[in-house]
């Protein structure tokens, strides 16, 4: 079941998550392996990209010591970006939250703290 986005720019389009995780990001477009994706930026608008990109055990990005979000491997149009929260956790933490993304080494509960 395809939702409608309720954002779409030429980089990616914020959904609904039909397996109830909430809303996710998804790729407008390919991103090859090593790409940037976004910068870390949780604040300056009500609705940014890291809000809405969901924590995976296997993720297809990751960010740098830079801040920014990169592509660990290619990442296909419409395919949901996600990021191991617990190898980033921001300033918005703390998480406590049962992880949905079913990948094979999923450690099912995510707690992270603030920096
Ligand atoms: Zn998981």
């Amino acid at each position: 079941m395809i939702h409608m986005p309720l954002s779409v720019t030429k980089d990616f389009q914020i959904r609904e998550d039909p397996n109830h995780k909430g809303r996710g990001l998804f790729a407008s477009r390919v991103f090859v392996k090593d790409e940037a994706i976004y910068p870390l930026d949780y604040w300056s608008k009500e609705l940014m990209p890291i809000h809405v990109t969901n924590h995976s055990c296997n993720p297809n990005a990751a960010f740098n010591q830079q801040g920014m979000l990169i592509a660990l491997r290619e990442i296909r149009e419409n395919e949901e970006i996600t990021y191991d929260y617990l190898r980033h956790p921001i300033a918005a933490s703390p998480w406590d939250f049962a992880c949905e993304c079913k990948s094979a080494g999923c450690i099912k509960w995510i707690k992270a703290t603030k920096y």
